[in-house]
């Protein structure tokens, strides 16, 4: 299950393609949403070291 943003509910854990709950098994969807899981990591990574 992942949120819009491609997070899981296990922090830290990005998922995108076949494997989640997005709608419509595509290649253009699953490179969309690894996109999108690629720039939310990256934020989530930002965000861990204002932090530190
Ligand atoms: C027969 C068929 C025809 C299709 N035709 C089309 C089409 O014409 N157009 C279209 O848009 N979509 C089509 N699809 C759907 C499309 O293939 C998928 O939506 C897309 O490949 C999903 O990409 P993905 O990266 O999420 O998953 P996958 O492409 O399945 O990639 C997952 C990868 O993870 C690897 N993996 C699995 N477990 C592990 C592990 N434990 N450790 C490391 N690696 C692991 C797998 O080997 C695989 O390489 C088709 C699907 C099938 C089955």
């Amino acid at each position: 299950m992942i949120n819009p943003d491609c997070s899981t509910s296990y922090p830290g854990i990005f998922a995108a393609g076949d494997i989640t709950n997005a709608f419509g098994k595509r290649i253009i969807i699953a490179s969309g949403e690894g996109a999108k899981a690629a720039l939310a990591a990256r934020q989530y990574i930002l965000d861990l070291r204002k932090t530190v």
